[in-house]
């Protein structure tokens, strides 16, 4: 049974949004009148990187309507020291040419703005001269970018490809309105800075250019003041500043957490060592955390350059174990209480040396939950970013009707209590490792809509999808990523609208077939009967799940026929076409590559896909004795050949129940003390711990899928997607048999509480990732870490990738 998930809202949705669009854009329509293909463009003395890439990007229109053949022109603008008397002047409030307009153009400080930090562009007509402006260096980008696209240039690139996704042959003209100012949907916090650190300037810049012509909210990089941001920051880098600073260890070893004795820091090398808690007790690490935010905002250049500062902890940090953290947490009602408490401190200190500063902070792991001591432990915040780990990539995120969405959604309810601007730090471009094309425009426009939505009456603050731009799944998503900043920029169209266009431009004559395949594809991927959540998932079990036989067949055929108009197209083509078509064969090409590796992937999980006949047996320890043994191994290449966990599954079933059994020979595991406890949710740190099992299972005909984990000492979790709350049975039944360097857990499952009514028939199929979290050595440090194996191999949350639990036809028992 598949369950559709809301095609209904999104369309609903995108009604909704079309109508209040077009009652606010009456007033204000963009109105093309003035023509400047042939105006001179100028920048001030003190223009800025930014500044003049976006007058020569003008520049380089003019020539593609001039119908020049070169439009990679290396013109530079010209630069005035006096306001021209006729031309194009681009700049931002702070130059020269602009300042003196600045009150006429209602272009004003961010501090000066309502909201705060709200960005603004204005294309206004003064005279004989247009001026093409921003409030800040990357607005008048933005302004450039906006004019150029109004004209019908597109940009349709994201993965940072250069120049092919830039199509100026689209453009007939280059007129303006008289007076234009506009306001983007959410507030773009970067855009034209150095975002790639690792990549030589030129890589990045040209990704920058490319992130900016579509005012993409991208996150923040290295540093937000550098030249490619003409020196002003959108945001901060201030993330994860709650945490102490690892190399000063030795001199300062009671600013970081007390774990099982000591004080500890993550071993150097292992990758994530600068992720570290402080001990939030001591008064002199609370200290340097106020000093070092305080002298980063002063060295950045205070309230002219940063408009928010971003304060975390760090990411998933082990918690200090001291006897007074211990009692500083248990003081309050709850974890996220505590959390934004010690945020608060924090926030408050700063502002007494910088009253205007202004301040941001996640709702992440423990601070996931609006605070239950309420706004009081808010103070001092102006922004929160929410992280929604929970949420489904197959579903869109306004469904309900998916018990994985509703988890986060319930939360974000309650989060409009704290009635601030609530950003949303979103994982959609995180789904996979290794990265894979998404066909999910639909979900990324419907998570713009949601969150302006919600955030009424605030405006939308930073909205960003991680590694929507380069890595990750963006890289290869581009048709998404391209949407999603359409979006953020004006939310007034639909993704369908925004993907018809880009099949227009992006495939030029190949454009219908291509919609109609890129339209089923969606529509295949929202149709999954499964939900996949958290991040970095293999694509392996997607793969079968989202592909199907009819979808590849459609694909081949829609990519055959649009290369085949293509080339026709190209027979006897004007210069100026043939650049066009050589750029839309470049992107049919790229999107080609994309579907095949879904194909590939496809072939192999349907050849590495695992069934495992669910045979009858007793309910007793005779019916696991006969029971073949599925060894556990890991997804990890590196890990892989060495049996270092020496542990198996085991599966079957009885009358009454499904028996599942992990044993375990874990030769660091000790034995603890076992005591079973049910439904204490947030008590359960399963992720952390070694000598846990967990289990996701799907039954037969449901889309859903249950979750069951027990650790070591008894805690009992299930859940229905990740909806703890949803599910919790004192149905099920485990048994536990552990002494040092073993343990062995056993669930009996019920069939009812499987949601199953009677019995499973010949030919029902579950489907099942179990896992073992056990120890690792780390062989360069010596350190001990968790790690996983499991059947088929660890894969939290995914259950496309499961091992196919079949009830077969020879009653339960296969012939001797
Ligand atoms: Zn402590
Ligand atoms: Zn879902």
């Amino acid at each position: 049974m598949k369950t559709l998930h809301s095609q209904s809202s999104i369309l609903n949705s995108a009604v909704a949004t079309m109508l209040a669009a077009t009652a606010s854009m009456a007033a204000t329509a963009w109105r093309p009148e003035v023509d400047f293909a042939k105006a001179p463009v100028y920048v001030a003395t003190n223009a800025t990187v930014p500044e003049v890439e976006a007058a020569r990007l003008i520049m380089r229109a003019q020539a593609m309507v001039a119908g020049r053949e070169d439009p990679l022109t290396n013109a530079v603008p010209a630069v005035a020291t006096n306001f021209p008397k006729a031309g194009i002047v681009v700049g931002w409030q702070g130059t020269a040419l602009v300042a003196p307009l600045a009150k006429k153009l209602g272009l004003v400080d961010w501090y000066e703005a309502e909201p705060k930090c709200q960005d603004t562009i204005v294309q206004k007509v003064v005279g004989k001269t247009l001026v093409v402006a921003g409030n800040s260096p990357q607005g008048a980008y933005w302004s450039v970018g906006d004019l150029l696209y109004r004209n019908g240039a597109r940009f349709l690139h994201n993965g940072g490809d250069g120049e092919e996704g830039t199509f100026l042959e689209y453009m007939t003209g280059l007129k303006a309105p008289r007076d234009w100012r506009y306001q983007p949907e959410a507030l773009i916090r970067t855009g034209f800075q150095d975002r790639c650190r690792k990549s030589k300037l030129k890589g990045a810049e040209k990704d920058a250019e490319l992130i900016a012509k579509n005012q993409f909210a991208a996150r923040n990089g290295g540093d937000a003041v550098g030249p490619l941001t003409g020196g002003r920051a959108r945001e901060s880098i201030g993330s994860e500043s709650i945490q102490p600073p690892v190399n000063e260890f030795k001199k300062h070893p009671d600013w970081f957490p007390l774990i099982d004795g000591k004080r500890w820091r993550p071993a150097p090398g292992t990758g994530w060592e600068w992720v570290v808690e402080g001990c939030w007790v001591n008064d002199e690490f609370t200290q340097w955390v106020v000093d070092n935010n305080e002298s980063w905002y002063v060295r950045k250049g205070g309230r002219d350059n940063v408009a928010i500062i971003d304060i975390t902890n760090s990411d998933g940090g082990r918690r200090c174990q001291c006897p007074d953290c211990v009692k500083l947490r248990a003081s309050y009602p709850d974890e996220s209480s505590c959390y934004f408490d010690y945020q608060t401190k924090i926030a408050l200190r700063v502002k007494e040396r910088h009253p205007e500063m202004r301040i941001e902070t996640l709702a992440y792991i423990m601070s996931r939950s609006y605070p239950k001591a309420g706004n009081k432990v808010l103070r001092g915040i102006e922004a929160i970013d929410y992280c929604p780990y929970s949420r489904c990539f197959i579903h869109p995120y306004s469904d309900k009707g998916c018990p994985t969405n509703k988890s986060d959604l319930d939360r974000m309810a309650e989060w409009k209590k704290a009635d601030l601007p609530i950003g949303d730090f979103d994982y959609m471009f995180d789904v996979f490792n290794p990265p894979m094309g998404l066909p999910v425009w639909e979900l990324t426009a419907d998570i713009v809509d949601y969150w302006k939505d919600y955030n009424k009456p605030h405006r939308m603050p930073r909205m960003y999808s991680e590694a929507a731009v380069e890595g990750g799944c963006g890289s290869r998503s581009r048709i998404a990523a391209y949407v999603f900043a359409r979006k953020l920029w004006d939310a007034s169209q639909s993704a369908d609208e925004h993907l018809r266009d880009w099949c227009r431009v992006g495939f030029g004559e190949g454009a219908e077939p291509m919609l109609a395949f890129l339209r089923a594809e969606a529509a295949a991927w929202t149709n999954q009967p499964v939900h996949l959540t958290a991040c970095f998932n293999n694509p392996l079990g997607t793969a079968k799940t989202f592909m199907t036989d009819a979808l590849v067949a459609q694909g081949s055929n829609a990519f055959a026929k649009a290369e085949s108009l293509l080339f026709a197209a190209a027979k006897g083509a004007s210069p100026r076409d043939t650049a066009r078509i050589r750029k839309q064969q470049a992107a049919l090409a790229f999107e080609r590559k994309v579907f095949e590796e879904w194909v590939a992937l496809r072939a192999k999980a349907l050849a590495t896909s695992m069934e495992i006949a669910l045979e009858s047996g007793e309910p007793d320890e005779k019916g696991f004795a006969r029971m073949k043994k599925y060894p556990m191994s890991t997804r990890y290449p590196s890990w892989q050949g060495n049996d270092v966990t020496d542990s198996f599954a085991q599966f079957y079933r009885t009358q009454d129940a499904l028996r599942i059994r992990v044993t375990s020979n874990d030769k660091l595991f000790k034995a603890q003390e076992w005591r079973e406890r049910r439904g204490e949710d947030g008590q359960f740190d399963w992720g952390c711990k070694a000598g846990t099992m967990e289990i996701f299972l799907q039954s037969p005909g449901q889309s859903g899928y249950r979750h069951f984990a027990v650790t070591a000492e008894g805690a009992l979790y299930d859940a229905l997607a990740m909806d703890a709350k949803a599910f919790d049975s004192a149905d099920w039944k485990v048994d536990s048999v552990q002494r040092d360097g073993f343990w062995q857990l056993t669930l009996t499952l019920p069939w009812g509480v499987l949601g199953i009514n009677g019995a499973p028939k010949a030919g029902d199929v579950f489907h099942a990732v179990v896992i073992n979290n056990a120890h690792k050595v780390n062989e360069k440090s010596g350190e001990v870490a968790t790690f996983a194996v499991g059947v088929p191999f660890p894969a939290y949350h995914d259950i496309g990738i499961g091992a196919s639990l079949v009830i077969d036809d020879f009653g339960g028992r296969r012939p001797e």
